[in-house]
């Protein structure tokens, strides 16, 4: 590769980007040997800039570089982003319990009609399940756990059916941005572009977005190539990267659904009935556009007192076929160094202790799908207490949280889950 001109830089996580005029012009690497307090190390390096003519920003949904880009050069399509959080599990079944191949997508249960969501079961080779659920960031009860409902999921004769007597290999988590065509935020800056999921490219019917985003980086490639003969990297050339989507089969699948996600907003029901008048009208439906808000206004306010919401009673799981989030968590084979600076940021913890107790419950107990937040009693005050090393870097805290103070910063480089084979 290197022969060929390509460095892969592996395990470097990308801390800044560079600023500069009315783009950006790069890449601040993370600084890699800080302890827990954020002071070096012997092994301490400071990161690397990384500059370049263009810099691709392809970082997946909710990407802490482009959300700062689109957040301070103020690029949001039409609506904001919106997402939903799935979780997963991978297992061994008993042979004949399901066929290489098989697919069964499901919507509801065990969700009440008024959350968005549902799960899926693939048959793969050598008796091996893929399963899990996908649910909507915009319910109402704060004290909501996605992770509590995919295991009940489970419970399902049918799922029970295929499940009974396998063994649980792995676990996983991960936020797809439901927003599609209408939350596409400005994909192009000077010196920069946006692509796939962190440029709204999924499909948010079919789930699906890893077509979408490799034809979005081959257009890129082709617009880079083009801008860089002209000597021309300015925002209004790298604007052809938006002209190519739009002549591309990208937007001829995207655009009839549109108004997909928007529509089940008001619950099941109506998002059914939604579904069937865009079916009809090409994705235009009875309202285009869809107007939204970003999730995390959606909860109810509990008006609360200070006291902590009691944990004794959440999910446990019978250990064979249903598990808690520890137990998952294991099976997600994250790991991370201990002493490095923690990776979620929390802007102002004053508010999880107080106003957070008494509006939310403080619901990044229950989002969080590997137990990373708890909330503890300290000199019989809450108190918030992060433990990092179990984070599976879904993302769903930085996107969730009520106040919008959780910030997910990439670990030193390397760190987090193993998601082979998922
Ligand atoms: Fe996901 Fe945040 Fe929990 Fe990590 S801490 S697993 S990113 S919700």
């Amino acid at each position: 590769m290197e022969k060929k001109g390509v460095n892969l830089f592996t395990q470097f996580a990308g801390k800044e980007l560079l600023y500069e005029k009315n783009g950006i012009a790069g890449v601040l690497t993370e600084d890699k040997g800080l302890d827990k307090n954020g002071k070096p190390k012997d092994n301490f390096t400071p990161g690397y800039e990384l500059r370049a003519k263009v810099t691709v920003l392809a970082e997946g949904p909710r990407g802490s570089l482009a959300k700062d880009l689109v957040s301070r050069l103020k690029l949001d399509g039409l609506n904001p982003q919106i997402y939903g959080t799935g979780i997963k599990e991978l297992w061994d079944v008993q042979p004949g319990r399901i066929e290489t191949g098989y697919v069964a997508h499901t919507l509801g249960w065990p969700l009440d009609s008024h959350t968005y969501g549902g799960g899926w079961i693939y048959g793969l080779r050598d008796n091996r399940v893929s399963l899990g659920m996908i649910v909507g960031l915009e319910y109402k009860n704060p004290l909501f756990d996605p992770h509590e409902v995919f295991q009940k999921f489970k419970t399902h004769p049918f799922v029970r059916k295929i499940l009974e007597g396998g063994k649980l290999l792995r676990y996983g988590a991960k936020t797809v941005p439901y927003g599609g065509w209408y939350s596409m935020p400005q994909s192009y800056v000077d010196g920069g572009l946006i692509i796939g999921d962190s440029a709204s490219l999924l499909n948010s019917q079919r789930l699906k977005g890893i077509h979408t985003a490799i034809k979005s980086g081959m257009l890129a490639a082709e617009t880079i190539y083009e801008a860089l003969c002209a000597e021309d990297t300015s925002a209004e050339r790298l604007s052809k990267h938006r002209d190519r989507i739009e002549q591309s089969w990208i937007k001829k699948e995207l655009w009839p659904v549109r108004n997909f996600h928007q529509g089940f907003h008001g619950g099941l029901w109506t998002g059914l009935a939604h579904a069937a008048f865009q079916f009809v009208s090409a994705g235009r439906g009875l309202i285009d556009p869809m107007r939204v808000e970003p999730g995390y206004r959606s909860y109810a306010n509990l008006h609360r007192d200070r006291t902590l919401v009691d944990q004794s009673a959440r999910f446990k799981g019978d250990g064979k076929l249903t598990f808690d989030r520890l137990t998952d968590v294991y099976h997600s084979g994250t790991r991370h160094d201990e002493d490095q600076p923690c990776h979620l940021v929390v802007l102002e913890p004053d508010i999880c202790g107080d106003r957070c107790v008494r509006e939310f419950g403080n619901p990044c107990q229950y989002f969080c799908p590997a137990a990373v937040y708890e909330m503890t009693l300290e000199k019989g005050a809450p108190k918030l207490k992060i433990n990092p090393a179990n984070c599976v870097h879904c993302k769903t805290c930085d996107i969730a949280d009520p106040y919008q103070i959780i910030q997910w910063v990439p670990p030193e480089g390397g760190g987090g889950p193993n998601y082979e084979g998922m």
